[in-house]
């Protein structure tokens, strides 16, 4: 049976220019285009601002002082299916019942911040596309890949030593905690962040002693190593003195030169940077410690949508900022929540704004459980063709594919094969493993009748496979 397709939306690209006549190939050069909508939209200035938590029930009678108090945001996340449905209490039964299904069926734990709940729009939350991040529905979801599969990109295969992943001869990635403010559904490490649910145990990284011992002692022990991604879980959830530890221990090491604190606390509860001294201080003091020793100290956050951009995210990457702090983007391409062109354009000229710089939109990783989220991967590259351009090169975000099975991040593009029927795009990654081919897979609703039926008969999935690798060496 070819799985469901999710309600057909309009096709949300603008046509493309059909070359019938010289007038009308040259038309995007016509003097009158400067007047046109797409050049004077300033819709990435205007920003929420002011009270706006206070139009949502549950935050009615919460004062400034109180939303902005991020310890108030940590201890007020819904961290249970039991506490979303008592947040969502008046609101349609007959929605409430769709989460809790939804949640009941999911892979990943729930956590979300009352910052985020204030911005979905309650009174239409299944249209809603930050709901749609955040809270999954029975109704939407769809049966996963038949080759999915958990870890997709081979963390823990390409450890080294505990809490640490090499992929690429100059850097590394730290597992600094397990625990994340918010948890995405599409989360990449469901293997390991956020608590057990009913469908998955979560492997637990076994800690002996100091928690990063056995990390720290292999990139000191390993001088190729320049860049550090200090990954997680959410570097947010660090103490000011963890932060302190982990940023020094680093810098101490002289052929550390670049590292990277990874947190979606800019999108999901920027309040904590405009209100936690005491954590922002910690990376701004190992920031300037760096830059007396040349050294570069950034944050990389992942803002998907660009609602989740308020007055307040202004005011922390304006605090950021002050730090000498840069601050990189990088997000995932996600199904009706950010997968058309218009909406990744205010997003991308809206971090831009902020000095928040795109670096990555990522191609949807093999995550068990939101196949609804993922798109194939003809409808990312037309996305990219629609956005680049809008606005500084700088500023544009690499389109990425994050190689199943641990290839590493490759262009999008740069596909040495791809086959839209059965949705198979082949890969290679020269610097990870020159003799790997690196396969990625469409969601199967997205294909053509044909394609969707090769994938329900189990004989056709190896000569699908076949065909795809010979289909490479073929060109090669
Ligand atoms: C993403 C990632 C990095 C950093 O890659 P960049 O392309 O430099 O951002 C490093 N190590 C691992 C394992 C990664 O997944
Ligand atoms: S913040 Fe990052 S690590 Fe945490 S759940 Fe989201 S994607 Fe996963």
């Amino acid at each position: 049976m070819p799985a469901e397709a999710l309600p057909q939306k309009p096709d949300p690209f603008p046509a493309t220019p059909s070359s019938s006549s010289l007038e009308d190939h040259f038309a995007h050069i016509r003097p009158d285009r400067a007047e046109s909508d797409a050049f004077a939209s300033l819709e990435h200035r205007q920003l929420r601002d002011g009270e706006f938590w206070r139009e949502v029930p549950p935050f009615s009678k919460i004062d400034a002082a109180t939303f902005m108090d991020p310890h108030w945001q940590l201890k007020n996340s819904v961290r249970s299916p039991s506490e979303i449905s008592a947040f969502l209490r008046g609101t349609d039964d007959e929605f409430v019942a769709d989460v809790e299904r939804g949640l009941a069926l999911a892979p990943m734990s729930i956590r979300i911040t009352p910052y985020i709940l204030s911005l979905i729009d309650w009174r239409n939350p299944r249209e809603d596309r930050l709901r749609r991040q955040f809270l999954p529905l029975a109704s939407e979801k769809l049966p996963d890949h038949p080759i999915s599969v958990l870890d997709a990109l081979g963390e823990r295969s390409h450890s080294p030593a505990e809490r640490l992943t090499h992929r690429y001869p100059d850097r590394v990635l730290l597992i600094s905690v397990d625990v994340c403010p918010v948890y995405c559904r599409y989360c990449t490490r469901s293997y390991s962040v956020g608590a057990n649910t009913n469908k998955i145990s979560k492997f637990k990284h076994v800690t002996t002693g100091s928690r990063w011992a056995a990390a720290f002692e292999y990139i000191r022990t390993h001088p190729a190593v320049e860049d550090v991604v200090i990954s997680g879980g959410d570097t947010y959830m660090l103490k000011p003195d963890e932060v302190r530890v982990i940023g020094n221990t680093l810098l101490d090491i002289p052929h550390v030169r670049r590292m990277r604190f990874a947190t979606k606390g800019v999108g999901i509860m920027p309040m904590k940077l405009v209100r936690d001294e005491a954590w922002l201080d910690a990376l701004t003091s190992v920031g300037q410690r760096a830059r007396s020793m040349g050294k570069e100290v950034s944050v990389h956050t992942h803002i998907a949508h660009p609602a989740e951009i308020t007055a307040i995210t202004r005011e922390a990457s304006r605090m950021l900022w002050d730090r000498s702090i840069t601050v990189r983007n990088q997000a995932v391409v996600l199904r009706n929540v950010n997968d058309d062109p218009e909406i990744l354009k205010l997003l991308i000229r809206r971090l831009s704004y902020l000095n928040i710089h795109p670096y990555y939109m990522f191609q949807h990783d093999f995550v068990p459980g939101v196949e609804s989220l993922r798109t194939p991967l003809h409808h990312t590259l037309r996305l990219e063709k629609h956005v680049r351009g809008a606005t500084a090169g700088y500023n544009m975000p690499t389109f990425v594919v994050d190689l199943l099975g641990g290839g590493g991040k490759r262009d999008a593009h740069s596909f040495e094969h791809y086959d839209r029927s059965t949705g198979i795009s082949v890969y290679v990654s020269p610097v990870v493993d020159p003799n790997a081919l690196y396969f990625h897979f469409d969601p199967i609703d997205t294909l053509p009748p044909e394609g969707q039926e090769r994938w329900t008969r189990s004989d056709e999935i190896p000569r699908m496979l076949e065909d795809a690798r010979d289909a490479v060496r073929l060109c090669s």
